[in-house]
């Protein structure tokens, strides 16, 4: 009886996943360029600039293969995320300095200045618009959406499921003191559940917020949630300085040549890159949605970068590389490119690190 239950809901999962996919398929904005606007902005949306190489777009096979995520987890270490009263323990204790925690995928808390950043919200179970069906968290966030610290800021670099999750936006207090900077197109999700202080900017925008400078930057990837709305708004990276510490968010980004070039010319060097390391084996090669470990080496040389950070990792399955694989083709690109083990950063999920104190200069002070 419990079997025949079961079978009737997957087979409704199936029909919902090919609609749904079949459908995503269909719709896109369109590539033509908007004359008089940056070459990034097209007709009803955005697209890459400088044009990188089209990829086929991922078969609807590759996703109906990979259903299996909503249901079947991977073997996790023991030591991959530390305990909630562990991870609330170390971030109140760093309370008083600049400092990162991770809390899966591209969900940091960043402290600075006194601030807590938020970026990429994504804290719940499934990385899906239907739940119970799309890739399911296989470690926790570390610290739970009830348990979360005061935020002052929330940052987004573009709107997939696994960085930007409604019921997390929806969930976190005190909506009417955050400010939250997203990329273009993307105010309304924030206002509607009850955000008051929501700014859209473009690439190489900036803002201020008391100390701190926050700067959209351009980034290699796409858009896309739901039916239909592939590429209408806009994804982004993130600068975000305050006088003695600048931290690169690249959200999510396949490898550019020139892209990452030029941001390090125009905002480096940075003191701490946050880098895509994981999700990129699609099996047909898709370097334009997400860095492989090695290009995301490449990118914190660009960036000039003194510590590189590896993120989207260790939380669900989008792609068929082993799960753990990530961070050990990280850490061998970044020892072979010559940053050191205390330069080359994987977290714990939940863990908390000081950012080095700098001076006025972005010295830091055991240098
Ligand atoms: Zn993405
Ligand atoms: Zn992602």
């Amino acid at each position: 009886m419990k079997r025949q239950n079961l079978k009737k809901q997957l087979d409704g999962k199936w029909v919902v996943l090919l609609i749904v996919f079949v459908v995503i398929g269909c719709s896109s904005a369109s590539q033509t360029w908007l004359e008089g606007k940056p070459r990034h902005h097209v007709k009803d949306g955005f697209r890459n600039h400088p044009e990188i190489p089209e990829v086929p777009p991922t078969k609807p096979f590759f996703y109906l293969r990979r259903f299996y995520t909503s249901f079947i987890l991977p073997d996790v270490p023991s030591d991959h995320v530390i305990s909630e009263n562990l991870a609330i323990a170390q971030f109140n204790e760093l309370q008083e300095k600049d400092s990162i925690t991770w809390l899966g995928q591209s969900t940091f808390l960043i402290r600075l200045d006194g601030l807590t950043i938020l970026t990429d919200p994504y804290l719940t179970t499934y990385a899906s618009s239907v739940w119970g069906l799309g890739p399911k968290r296989f470690a926790p966030p570390g610290i739970s959406l009830e348990n979360l610290p005061p935020i002052e800021v929330i940052v987004l670099s573009h709107n997939h499921l696994d960085h930007l999750d409604s019921e997390t936006v929806a969930s976190i207090k005190n909506k009417d003191r955050i400010q939250v900077y997203v990329p273009l197109g993307l105010k309304s999700f924030f206002t509607k559940r009850g955000y008051q202080h929501v700014d859209e900017l473009d690439w190489y925008d900036q803002k201020r917020k008391d100390s701190l400078t926050f700067t959209s930057l351009p980034t290699v990837h796409h858009s896309g949630r739901s039916l239909g709305d592939k590429n209408k708004t806009l994804w982004c990276s993130w600068n975000i300085s305050s006088v003695s510490q600048k931290i690169y968010f690249v959200g999510d980004s396949g490898y550019s040549p020139t892209i990452f070039k030029e941001i390090g010319e125009k905002m480096g060097p940075v003191d701490l890159a946050l880098l895509t390391i994981g999700a990129y084996d699609t099996r047909q090669g898709d370097p334009m949605t997400h860095l492989y470990p090695e290009a995301a080496v490449k990118v914190g040389l660009d960036l000039n970068a003194e510590t590189i950070v590896g993120m989207h990792w260790g939380t669900i399955q989008l792609s068929d590389e082993p799960p753990f694989e990530p961070p050990v083709r990280f850490k061998a690109a970044a020892d072979k490119a010559g940053y050191s083990e205390d330069n080359t950063w994987i977290f714990k999920i939940g863990e908390t690190r000081a950012l080095p104190e700098r001076d006025i200069l972005g010295i830091a002070a055991n240098q």
